[in-house]
């Protein structure tokens, strides 16, 4: 008997149609004799409709009050979720309900119910820790937990939210605090791609992929998990498994690096793109120590993530920094640079060049081979393609590019380097 999570995403709630799909496949799930734990998102849309509201009072609401109202969405689909099971293994006749009884197989939860605590980064929040006691005891008594993910409680009892996307989060930690045998992901695709399909009609569905080119994929903008999901799984070894709730094929299993074949170690296993990138430009600086301290201090403290930084000292002997941010942070960025501007650095000038496109190449194979970085810049240079700002680790090469460019990018680096080829 294995412990499985399973995770829905917005598209396999998002009609009742999807809903009551859901809890046929958790009750035959369960029928195999596993321990099935339901962790889901709201329905398909659901979040933005809410993300609207609030930007029409404030357009940076980075507070309490956004993540009281955002979670909501996550409550309406554990509800429904809950129901439809309810109402399937009564069908199936699992349970027999009259007015005196409250059978269920389902159990309804969020997060502050079962105790998800984070930190209080509102919108962002960090979990800390997942007390399972209430889902042990559900277990044993033969229901199905249905958790909203995406939410948590702080130490003062507010709610709060993990980050768009953060359902994955939710699910890989609570299967991290329960010893899962297996973590489900289903979504709208059949797995991971060696590219994103809008983008290049070539991708292909990979079959295994290691965490750390998932979380490369993933931070670089392949939307089918949150990044922290991934983080979170290889930390506590928790193998995912990405599929799709509309078509019940293998998908994509995510596994630590070691269990990879040496076939599978590709040179390139897959190309990103990131679209919506601002690259910020502050020309003028003090050539003195503490400046990029201030700078990045400064935009962390208000929890905006940095991508590419590079400093230049021009000829004038004045600093040049220059990073680039997702398009959602441009606004708040722009309002920190100018408190910076206004209280230290006088002379600063701020340069924002948006609509910005990162495509990169990802591979754990490339950690051992040379020439990978400069074939990448060859294709892009040949596709006539002008690179503005480069940055490398072990497993990834990027490259900042105008964003009108970035199919075209993803096709050229796509095809040359096989990767509808490789298997
Ligand atoms: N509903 C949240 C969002 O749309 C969380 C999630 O779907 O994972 O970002
Ligand atoms: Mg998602």
């Amino acid at each position: 008997m294995a412990l499985i999570v399973q995770k829905f995403g917005g598209t396999s709630v998002g009609t009742i149609d999807r809903i009551q799909h859901v809890a046929r496949w958790a009750l035959d799930s369960q029928a195999r004799g596993d321990d099935i734990v339901l962790v889901v998102s709201a329905m398909s849309g659901e979040t933005n409709r809410l993300v609207a509201l609030a930007s029409q009072i404030n357009p940076i609401p980075f507070s309490r009050e956004y993540d009281m109202l955002i979670a909501s969405g996550e409550q309406i689909a554990v509800g429904l979720v809950s129901l439809a099971i309810n109402t399937e293994a009564e069908k199936r006749g699992i349970i027999q309900r009259n007015i005196q009884n409250r059978a269920a197989v389902a159990a309804p939860l969020l997060g502050h119910q079962i105790g998800i605590r984070t930190d209080s980064v509102f919108s962002k929040a960090r979990i800390q820790a997942i007390d399972t006691s209430t889902l042990h005891k559900e277990l044993a008594a033969q229901r199905i937990p249905v958790i909203a993910g995406f939410q948590g409680v702080d130490a003062e009892n507010n709610i709060t939210t993990l980050g768009r996307g953060g359902s994955d989060t939710s699910a890989v930690a609570i299967a991290a605090a329960l010893k899962a045998d297996d973590c489900e992901i289903y979504t709208d695709v059949d797995g991971v791609y060696t590219t994103d399909p809008r983008l290049c009609s070539k991708a292909r569905k990979i079959k295994r992929i290691s965490y750390e080119e998932m979380m490369e994929l993933s931070s670089l903008g392949a939307k089918v998990l949150q990044i922290r999901s991934v983080e979170l799984a290889a930390k506590y070894r928790i193998p995912l498994h990405v599929r799709s709730s509309f078509n019940p094929v293998e998908g994509t299993r995510v596994v630590s690096q070691d269990l990879l074949g040496s076939m599978e170690q590709v040179l390139v296993s897959g190309v990103a793109a990131d679209t919506a990138q601002v690259k910020l430009s502050l020309q003028n600086l003090p050539e003195q120590p503490g400046v990029a301290a201030k700078v990045f201090g400064a935009l962390s403290r208000a929890s905006i993530v940095v991508d590419i930084i590079v400093q230049d000292v021009p000829s004038n002997g004045l600093l040049t920094v220059s990073f680039t941010i997702g398009q959602n942070d441009a606004l708040l960025a722009r309002k920190i640079l100018q408190e910076l501007r206004a209280t230290q650095f006088s002379e600063m000038r701020i340069v924002e060049e948006a609509d910005l496109a990162k495509v990169s190449i990802v591979g754990v194979g490339m950690q051992n081979h040379p020439g990978v970085a400069s074939k990448m810049f060859s294709l892009l240079a040949e596709a006539g393609i002008n690179i503005k700002l480069i940055t490398t680790s072990e497993i990834k090469v990027s490259c900042l590019i105008d964003g009108k460019q970035a199919k075209k990018a993803v096709e050229a680096l796509h095809e040359g380097f096989q990767l509808h080829l490789t298997e």
